[in-house]
This record gives C-alpha cells, sequence and structure tokens, in this order.
C-alpha cells in the first residue's frame, strides 16, 4: 500500500489556475481577492464582517488585542486544543484559566466552568474541538450573565454548524485557520469572523502595522503585518467555492470507517450529536480504558510501520513544557483531558481515501490492539 498520511490538502487545476492568474497580474497583496475571500467567508459563515489575516494563531491574537485582554486578566479556556488557542493569550500577558473537558464531545466541560468563575475573568475562549461545535446558546447565556467576552476559536470548524447556526458566528468574534491539514487551504492563513463594525477596523488596523485607514504612513495603534497575500486568498477563494463537496466527501469517509470499525468493540466513534452538523476536521477514535500510559502509542508506531501514518490529538495543553513551567500545572489536574489524550488515534483523514484503503487501515488497528 501507498503511504497514507494523516492528511493532504485537495488542490484542484482550478486552485492552481486561480493562484497562477495573480501571479500574473501585478497585484499580489492589498488587492480584490483578499476582500473578495473574506466577503465570501462572511457570507457562508453568516455574520457581518470577516477579517483575513496570515494564520489562524494571528487571527486569534488579533481578538485578544481588540477585546482589551491583557496582564491581570483571566481567560477561561480549554487544555484538550491546538496550543494556539491558549498561547494567544499569552502573548498578551493575560492568564489562561482551564476547565476541564466533557468526555463525550471533547469540548469544554460547561457544567465546570461556572467555579472558575471570578473578578478577574474577562473572558472565554472555547473550541469547536475536531469540527465539533461547543455548545454555543449555553456559552452565549452564560457570558452574557457574567459581562464576559467570549471567543470562538472555529480554526477546525469551517462549515460544522450547531442548530442551524454555522461555526465562526459565535461570540464576539470567531477564528478560522487555513493551514494545509484544515477544510480548506491557503498554505498558511487565517481569517476574523464578527459581527462588530469596531472589531473589524481594530483588526484590520491592527494587521497592517496600525494604519489609519486613509493614511498610509499614519500609524493609530500597536500594529502588525498579519496580512494574508493575493495569492493565499485566491487559494482560499477557490477552495470555499466547493466546500459543500468537501464537507460531503469528508463526512462519506467518516461513514466508511464508521462501518468498517463497527465490528470491533470497544471503540469510541465521533458521531454528530442532535442539532450538530459537523464538517470533520479530522477523524478521531479513543480506544477502551485498558489502553492507558503507552499503549496507544505503541499501536501508532505499528501502523506507522504499515505505511498508515496517525496522530495524537491532542497532548494536554497544560502539561505542555512551557506552560507547566509558567503556571505550574502538573498531571493529574484535568483529568479527563489527560485521560483522552492518552488514548485517542486519528487516522488518515482526506479526500480520495478509498474502501480498500479504509478497510487495509481498520484491519491493521483491529491486529494491534
Ligand atoms: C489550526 C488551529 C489554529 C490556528 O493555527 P495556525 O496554524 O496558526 O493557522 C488555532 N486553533 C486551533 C484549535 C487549531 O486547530
Amino acid at each position: 500500500m501507498d503511504d497514507m498520511p494523516l492528511s493532504k490538502p485537495d488542490v484542484s487545476q482550478e486552485d492552481i489556475d486561480a493562484v497562477a492568474e495573480v501571479l500574473k497580474s501585478t497585484r499580489l497583496s492589498i488587492g480584490p481577492k483578499v476582500e473578495e475571500f473574506e466577503k465570501s467567508i462572511a457570507e457562508y459563515v453568516g455574520v457581518e464582517y470577516a477579517v483575513a489575516v496570515n494564520s489562524g494563531t494571528s487571527a486569534l491574537h488579533l481578538i485578544i488585542k481588540s477585546l482589551g485582554l491583557g496582564v491581570g486578566d483571566e481567560v477561561i479556556t480549554t487544555p484538550f486544543s491546538f496550543i494556539a488557542s491558549t498561547n494567544c493569550i499569552l502573548y498578551e500577558g493575560a492568564t489562561p484559566v482551564f476547565v476541564d473537558i466533557e468526555e463525550g464531545t471533547y469540548n469544554i466541560d460547561l457544567d465546570k466552568m461556572e467555579s472558575a468563575i471570578n473578578d478577574r475573568t474577562k473572558a472565554i475562549l472555547a473550541v469547536d474541538v475536531f469540527g465539533r461545535p461547543c455548545m454555543w446558546d449555553k456559552l452565549e447565556k452564560l457570558a452574557k450573565e457574567n459581562d464576559l467576552s467570549l471567543i470562538e476559536d472555529s480554526a477546525e470548524a469551517l462549515g460544522s454548524s450547531y442548530n442551524n447556526r454555522m461555526c465562526g458566528s459565535f461570540g464576539d468574534a470567531g477564528v478560522f485557520g487555513f493551514y494545509p491539514n484544515k477544510q480548506i487551504t491557503t498554505g498558511e492563513g487565517g481569517m476574523i469572523t464578527t459581527d462588530s463594525e469596531e472589531m473589524q477596523d481594530m483588526c484590520k488596523s491592527m494587521r497592517n502595522h496600525g494604519r489609519d485607514d486613509k493614511h498610509l504612513l499614519q500609524h493609530d495603534r500597536l500594529g502588525y503585518n498579519y496580512r494574508l497575500s493575493e495569492i493565499n486568498s485566491a487559494l482560499g477563494l477557490s477552495q470555499l467555492k466547493r466546500i459543500k463537496t468537501l464537507k460531503k466527501e469528508r463526512h462519506e469517509i467518516a461513514e466508511l470507517y464508521s462501518n468498517e470499525l463497527e465490528s470491533i468493540e470497544g471503540i469510541k466513534k465521533p458521531t454528530e450529536l442532535p442539532g450538530e452538523s459537523i464538517n470533520w476536521f479530522v477523524y478521531v477514535i479513543q480506544l477502551s480504558d485498558e489502553y492507558g500510559g503507552g499503549e496507544r502509542d505503541e499501536i501508532i508506531e505499528r501502523m506507522l510501520q504499515k505505511n498508515i501514518q496517525c496522530g495524537k490529538y491532542f497532548p494536554p495543553i497544560h502539561l505542555q513544557p512551557h506552560i507547566k513551567k509558567l503556571l505550574g500545572h502538573t498531571e493529574g489536574d484535568f483529568p479527563i483531558c489527560e485521560k483522552t489524550s492518552d488514548r485517542t488515534i486519528a487516522l488518515p483523514f482526506y479526500r480520495g481515501i478509498t474502501d480498500v484503503e479504509a478497510r487495509y487501515i481498520v484491519e491493521n488497528l483491529r491486529g494491534f490492539l
């Protein structure tokens, strides 16, 4: 069997043509493609404004800055995510306060959240993990009751929805990421989505050296160069045009796995819950309790010897060396997160996986259990 990577971007001839067209023009940055890409995302997600930036992490950073979060402020977030959702809080000197996840959804546990809220709490940053939306109706209510800002890290959830509302449309602002393993890619890139004009204006200024809208060399605030180029934007725009097909195909692959895995006992598969329509980011299964403490790693290693690349999504953020050192967390602080981290396996998940390959992957997994 050929190598089966964990993920693979889907690049069509139309994508290539769209990028080539930009390259043949003279407009490689700050032009019509970025604006068109922003407009298309805003429309697709159902928000007023979208601001394109050069990564999902930059998008998160600009939202933290726009909300004025900084030293002395606490932001409640999940320890089960990609590191960027915590790092963005640290960039501004604010303090991430972790709340453990739910066993069933891998998303932040709302029942454990209230006890983490105090006078210093200023915001909640929740993540739609693996493409599954959080319970945003409840989160919005909780944020409102406690006068907190609410940030949606929907970097893994483009195309997912909750009660018919698209991910990226909840809270004060949402974030998408377009790294090549995401549902659509721009190579590198990200997007801020919001209904707040003020948030849009702040983010547009800060991504462009803090510039005033009209005066090129007037800098009103501390800014960055977080711009997304025309080249990247053209790719994203072209990819977004077929998001429906891409979502459908991801769904079909998930079904394929789900059917094949039916015959293995004790494996927890990703499934949609009432109210959810999920554009899966990755296909993550969880082994039963007996497989903790290194056995999962061994299985992943043996899968790799069969040319099957699996992933460990995610190692707990609170146990990452730099976070541990900074915040003093130890093992056992967030037991559900740790248990999940120890037992999950992300299977290869990309357009074009065949029935034969899916069967091969599942048969190997079965053999190593
Ligand atoms: C991918 C991702 C991001 C953004 O990553 P970039 O590589 O900076 O685009 C942020 N949060 C989560 C949860 C992600 O998965």
